[in-house]
């Protein structure tokens, strides 16, 4: 507990943005210029003909004086631009650590950049800023020119850059940048008059004529008045959020229009806070200056300074804003921008009051992405990325630590290789990890364990923590999991749904005792630094302790409690049984719908709905009586059941027409009334079990299978019938064989496209390294159907067809089988397919998402199989006699084998393989007639023409 150590860097420095840097010293002389990048390079594979429809990526062009600068490709902007800074910075030799140590040039700094602020060329210039101070020219009487300074320190990003080196504690108390504002404005008497004790300066000398003049001609010609809708935030928190409308009109300043409503006579009091919600926004808070607001409030939560700032500390707005805010407070989206000259202003209601709030919890972000504030949960596991509906747990974490105002989460990724065996029993999962620097006698000690027929792999595995720190980089928290995990995006997933899963439990209840929460830290691998993570979260904490009605995420870790409150609901389900149910791990495709209504039943107010929701069964992603009654529904039925209301802040956040929510809410006689429609359910992935099973993983055991074969045949043209993402033509790859020519053929565009460019980055990295496929010199990838002839598949030296022919019906793998054999002809052909009788085996295993079959009802026909996909699956007997009949009618010798299992163990072998061997033949001539293209070229690789255009 309570570990900050290593984490810290000595001597707390603030980090300064490379473009901020880059702005310091050139200013407006620095130019960026973003591009998106097209198509076929952002997928990393040229050549590849079938659109991808990925993110856009992004691109920076920095242009300084001296020189001029390409990122490379990012998925944001704003990381190109600063990537483009960061790499301008290097060749100029600047670093930025070491650049911000100056804070004495800091000081200086922000007075020449105040005294450009109330020069004649700003006013003239194109910027936010610029805008309020001609619009403080349209003030009347002894307010005329005056500017509020939290403007100042609010909408030039020169000045805060500047006010954070002078100190970092502007990031949580923005007022601070306010003083270091007056106090340079003060240093510059001739040029501007900044009253003691007054929040608002104005240039001592009126601007000359033909400065304002011109200004005057362009003003904008709106000169009606516009009603823009905003919510007063009433300080004390029995009062309700309430709507407001300010009146603007080009004749007057809006600030001032926002300080009436403030109660205020005009702006000159009047604090403006940084965007709220997503950053791009023009929402901000404005509330009227306290002097609580210059000091700096206790970190100590628990101690008693805090109480002065209680009565009047607006704990809504401050926790929506980040800062101390007190008094009353407005939250309206109007302001000047980049953009143009004119107002911009829009309208906020009260929903987007209420999606603010819940986009700061631990799971918000994830349930507003999939639309459903009220139904979805963010869920507690993540099993593996296909079953994930969403945003992905490292993006929300981000974004939650964004939305609080702390550091990016680092993440520290570390490979493990591991000793893993292969597990021909099949029924256990047995790993051996052992860490690269104490890799010594291991092995012998798991050999003992198994027999002998083990095969040794070494594959990687990965392991990740993550740290979460404040903007000072103090560490709040950290998750080292010790699981490890096959692919190392799944890893960073998992830690950072474990730290959400705990901030979520965190935010449900600041009152938890130390104790509990450091349980639930423990049981997550977390480690959590309660001082400075309480220092943080403070306003949080405040919003939520004083307040009776909390937001309740509704996924805590102690789930089966949460479910218990629901089960005194009556669940009424409709429509016929068809035998087709969820079980966990099965994702459920529902439509549903969530309405208020009145006990009495007469009204009802649709809140939520969705017409295709789709989730994984068994991992919480929703509410627990959505799950409940899923998991009796069967394809088809629809389920009916009315539930307690969640809390007033989801509803409201949910609901189109507030005022009419609120007043059902309100008349206390009203419930929620869910509607489920189960659509589809999508069954376990073979894969998973595959993976959960066995080790290596099945999937992994039949391409080595063939790889093996490969190698020692010494064929130099391969073919692989139905190649899927390409995982037996990129594992080739890594070996040195005598291939050539490769060619994979598919009819799925998804997963060609994938195959396409994990090929491409490895061929492509063979040119220049002394990579072991170094002597493949071509390399095609198909789409086409492999029971169509096409005369480019005849004569291949190996043919492979892994987990592919029990995807057709029995009677096309029939045709396939001889059309291969008859037509194409290869030397050799490899043919994998399940072996059914293995299945006992499989579904007897206690792997999580197997659950047994519902008592009565007899599991549905997909669930025989293991794959949902899977037209049929063969006994041994099924399969051989299908390839004893093919290889006699097209004269090739047969013998079987296989892997996961054994031959000599019932039930035999996991998956069953044929290995076909052309037999040599008097009359055999290779056919060289006419050619048919059925196939169409979807990539194409080659070494000789990509050195080419290398040249
Ligand atoms: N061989 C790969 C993929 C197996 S999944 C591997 O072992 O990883 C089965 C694949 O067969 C899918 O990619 C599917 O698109 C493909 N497939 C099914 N029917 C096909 C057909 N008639 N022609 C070509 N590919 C087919
Ligand atoms: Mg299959």
């Amino acid at each position: 507990m309570g570990s900050s150590g290593a984490a810290t860097p000595e001597g707390k420095k603030t980090t300064v943005s490379p473009k901020a840097v880059i702005y310091q010293k050139y200013g407006s002389r620095a130019s960026y210029e973003v591009e998106e990048v097209q198509d076929f390079v952002q997928n990393g594979c040229p050549g590849l003909c079938i659109p991808q429809k990925g993110p856009c990526l992004y691109r920076c062009r920095l242009n300084l004086p001296e020189l001029s600068i390409l990122s490379g490709t990012f998925r944001k902007k704003k990381d190109a631009e600063q990537a483009a800074a960061e790499m301008a910075l290097q060749k100029l030799g600047i670093h930025p650590l070491t650049h911000n140590a100056d804070v004495r040039d800091a000081g200086e700094d922000l007075v020449s950049r105040v005294a450009y602020l109330f020069s004649n060329e700003f006013l003239a210039s194109q910027h936010p800023l610029s805008c309020h101070f001609r619009a403080s020219l349209s003030r009347e009487g002894y307010l005329y020119g005056s500017v509020p300074v939290s403007v100042i320190a609010v909408y030039d990003g020169k000045i805060s850059t500047l006010c954070k080196l002078i100190d970092p504690m502007v990031e949580s108390n923005p007022s601070l940048a306010i003083s270091f504002v007056l106090r340079a404005a003060a240093t510059l008497p001739t040029l501007i008059t900044a009253t003691e004790g007054q929040l608002w300066i104005r240039r001592q000398n009126p601007y000359p004529p033909e400065v304002i003049e011109p200004l005057l001609v362009e003003q904008p010609s709106t000169l009606g008045g516009v009603c823009v809708q905003a919510l007063l935030i009433p300080s004390s928190l029995n009062e309700d959020v309430k709507p407001v409308t300010l009146n603007v009109c080009s004749s007057n300043y809006y600030l001032d229009v926002i300080a009436q409503k403030l109660g205020e006579l005009d702006a000159s009091k009047i604090l403006v806070s940084r965007p709220i919600g997503k950053a791009s926004s023009e929402t901000r808070l404005y509330f009227v200056a306290s002097d609580l607001q210059f000091v700096e409030p206790t970190s100590d939560l628990n101690g008693k300074k805090l109480d002065i700032f209680e009565g009047s500390m607006n704990t809504r707005a401050s926790y929506l804003a980040g800062q101390g805010v007190y008094g009353g407070a407005i939250l309206a989206s109007i302001g000047y921008t980049w953009k143009s000259k004119d107002l911009f202003h829009e309208d906020v209601f009260l929903k987007l009051y209420y999606r603010m709030l819940i986009y700061k919890t631990p799971s918000g972000p994830y349930k507003l992405y999939r639309e459903s504030t009220i139904a979805a949960e963010l869920p507690v596991v993540f099993t593996i990325k296909s079953n994930w509906r969403g945003t992905f747990p490292k993006e929300i974490l981000c974004t939650f630590c964004r939305q609080h105002r702390l550091s990016e989460p680092v993440f520290a990724i570390s490979r493990y290789p591991v000793k893993a065996l292969s597990d021909l029993s099949g029924s256990q999962k047995k790993l051996k990890v052992t860490e690269s620097t104490e890799d010594t006698g291991q092995t012998n000690e798991n050999a003992a364990n198994h027999g002998d027929d083990e095969t040794v792999e070494s594959v990687s595995h990965f392991r990740c923590e993550v740290k979460v720190l404040s903007k000072l980089q103090d560490l709040l928290l950290q998750c080292s999991p010790k699981d490890f995990y096959r692919k190392e995006t799944d890893c960073i997933q998992n830690a950072s749904l474990k730290v959400l899963s705990w901030l979520s439990s965190y935010f449900q209840d600041f009152n938890m005792p130390l104790e509990k929460l450091n349980s639930l830290a423990d049981a997550l691998d977390i480690k959590v630094n309660t001082q400075h993570l309480f220092k943080e979260f403070k306003f949080c904490s405040t919003m939520y302790l004083n307040q009776q009605r909390t937001i309740k995420a509704n996924n805590c870790i102690d789930g089966p409690q949460a479910t218990e409150e629901h089960e005194h609901y009556l669940l009424r389900i409709e429509g016929p049984e068809s035998g087709i149910c969820p079980s966990n791990g099965s994702l459920a495709c529902i439509c549903y719908s969530a309405c208020l209504v009145t006990e009495v039943g007469h009204t009802k107010e649709l809140i939520e709905s969705s017409h295709e929701f789709e989730f994984e069964m068994g991992s919480r992603a929703v509410n627990p009586h959505v799950e409940t009654a899923v998991a009796q529904m069967s394809v088809g039925q629809s389920a009916f059941y009315l539930v307690d209301l969640p809390s007033q802040e989801l509803i409201l956040a949910a609901a189109n027409d507030s005022a009419r929510a609120l007043s059902l809410i309100n008349s206390n006689m009203c419930s929620l009334e869910y509607c489920i429609t189960l659509l589809k359910v999508t069954e376990p992935l073979e894969d998973r079990m595959e993976q959960a099973l066995f080790s290596p993983p099945l999937s992994k055991q039949r391409v080595d299978y063939a790889v093996e074969h490969i190698k020692k045949s010494g064929a130099t043209t391969l073919v692989d019938f139905g190649c899927g993402s390409g995982s037996l033509l990129e594992s080739l790859l890594d070996y040195p064989t005598s291939l050539r020519k490769i060619v994979g053929v598919d009819l799925s565009l998804k997963s060609l496209s994938r195959a396409a460019k994990v090929l491409h980055s490895k061929l492509s990295k063979s040119l220049d390294a002394d990579m072991p496929c170094k002597s493949i010199q071509s390399a095609t990838l198909y789409d086409g159907s492999i029971i169509v002839f096409d005369s480019r598949m005849c004569g291949f030296d190996i043919g492979t067809c892994l987990e592919v022919i029990e995807h057709m019906e029995e009677d096309q793998a029939s045709l396939f089988g001889d059309l291969v054999l008859s037509s194409f002809r290869p030397s050799v052909l490899i043919v994998s397919t399940p072996n059914y009788e293995y299945n006992v085996i499989l579904q007897k295993s206690d792997l999580p998402s197997q659950e047994e079959a519902p008592d009565g009802k007899g599991q549905s026909e997909s669930c025989r199989f293991r794959n949902h996909d899977h037209k049929f699956e063969w006994t041994r007997e099924q399969f051989g006699s299908w390839a004893r009949n093919l290889a006699s009618r097209n004269n090739y010798s047969v013998e079987f084998s296989g892997v996961g299992g054994s031959a000599d163990h019932e039930p035999g072998f996991a998956s069953q393989i044929a290995l076909f061997k052309r037999l040599p033949q008097l009359d055999e001539r290779l056919e060289d007639g006419e050619s048919v293209h059925l196939y169409n070229v979807i990539w194409e690789w080659s070494n000789h023409e990509t050195t080419k255009s290398f040249d």
